[in-house]
């Protein structure tokens, strides 16, 4: 078999379209297809279908294709234009690839294929092509997946800060909790951001919410009220948040009571940080025997340490009643302890308490998106060469998002439509 009718074969191309020639260019690694067509053919009007002559070609366009034997490979093609009586000068077009890419479908779908699972720059060098090529597939792909992506708020929402570069700059994450994608990311975290979200929707749209799990976070809350009728009964703080706002009041007995007890010459409580913070089932093998001994001691962070796993029965409970009545006990206890921060975390908690036994009822917390966090520090993990925050925002739609990314050929190739 000739080279070329292999390729024509490979590439489906029939008649009237033909390849002309392969060239193999050893020194450049490079595959080049010249692809043309039968000369005094008669082409489809696109419009009508009406048979019509050529009115001229257009520059050749080159295609990037996958590679043939490690070769990057390109399919070359001046494609006609014809002149329609009804409908003027119109363009034939290629289904090799998107309209205005210079890439194969094949190819394209190969490069997102890629990024699924590399860095930018990674496939840049995989793939010998530029940083701005590689970049623009997954901007288009990201367009291309909003753009297909049905207009739905989520039932079950989740709302979270995340930080995605240093220098603490915040972004406000939208999850759907029943799916476990990113709806949304906005700029910063305050009341705007959030709103900016509820704002694509209507109001009959947001009577559709059911829940929605957060951080104790003021400006989210503001604006959650503002948008979601009944929220005061639909917002549920996050176990995880509430959690750990006693976990840090733990942290800060420690550390005051390791200033103390360093001044005395104490050092017992050196390098005791994460036995602190851990969860007890959690605490490593290797760390066992340290944390039974500083158990048994009377210190101010076993004390801290003890209020704060108690709180955890909290979610125990089924019925919001229940939860009030443990938390009142565990109220008591708290405020009764005379550490500070364990007192100014029970506070605060109890002028939230509302909105966290709402958990009775929707049981819902941000970690039931928990593959959304996997997936968001696998962003993080690829970040280097995302270069902008513009740019983290994509990449987020692109790997949380559940986007359909893929582009879809419209149209065979080099079909010519009968008349
Ligand atoms: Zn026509």
């Amino acid at each position: 078999m000739q080279d070329t009718a292999f390729f024509s074969q490979v590439l489906g191309i029939t008649p009237p379209w033909f390849i002309s020639k392969v060239i193999l260019n050893k020194e450049t690694q490079r595959v080049e297809i010249y692809v043309d067509h039968s000369a005094g053919f008669a082409f489809p009007c696109p419009e009508c279908q009406k048979l019509c002559s050529i009115y001229d070609h257009t520059k050749e366009r080159e295609f990037r294709h996958l590679n043939v034997c490690q070769m990057a490979t390109f399919i070359h093609v001046r494609l006609p234009r014809i002149e329609c009586s009804e409908h003027g000068v119109k363009q034939i077009v290629s289904g090799l690839g998107e309209e205005n890419s210079t890439m194969t479908y094949e190819f394209e779908g190969f490069v997102i294929d890629l990024q699924k699972e590399c860095s930018i720059e990674s496939v840049c060098r995989l793939l010998g092509m530029g940083w701005h090529a590689s970049w623009e597939v997954m901007e288009d792909a990201v367009e291309r997946g909003q753009a297909r992506k049905p207009h739905k708020i989520p039932e079950r929402i989740g709302v979270d800060e995340k930080s995605f570069s240093k220098g603490h700059q915040y972004e406000t994450l939208v999850y759907d909790l029943d799916s476990a994608t990113v709806e949304y990311v906005g700029d910063k975290r305050d009341q705007k951001s959030l709103e900016s979200y509820y704002q694509q929707f209507s109001l009959e749209e947001r009577k559709q919410v059911q829940s929605i799990a957060m951080d104790m976070w003021d400006p989210y809350i503001a604006a959650t009220k503002a948008y979601i009728p009944k929220a005061e009964k639909k917002i549920t703080f996050d176990r995880y948040h509430v959690m750990r706002l006693v976990v840090d009041a733990v942290d800060k007995v420690r550390k005051q009571e390791h200033r103390v007890l360093m001044e005395q010459g104490n050092e017992i409580l050196k390098g005791t940080k994460y036995l602190w913070l851990w969860n007890e089932e959690n605490v490593p093998e290797y760390r066992r025997a340290d944390f039974d001994r500083l158990r048994s001691l009377d210190l101010k962070v076993c004390r801290a340490r003890a209020i704060k796993d108690n709180l955890r029965h909290l979610w125990e409970y089924h019925k919001e009643g229940w939860m009030k009545k443990y938390f009142s006990r565990w109220y008591f206890w708290a405020t009764h302890s005379r550490l500070t921060p364990i007192i100014k975390a029970a506070k605060t908690l109890k002028s939230h308490l509302e909105n966290i036994v709402t958990y009775a009822r929707h049981r819902i917390t941000n970690a039931l998106g928990e593959s959304i966090n996997g997936k968001i520090e696998k962003v993080k993990r690829l970040a280097c060469g995302y270069r902008n925050r513009d740019h983290y925002k994509t990449a987020i739609y692109f790997h949380c998002g559940g986007l359909e990314l893929y582009p879809r050929r419209k149209s065979g190739v080099f079909q010519v439509i009968s008349p």
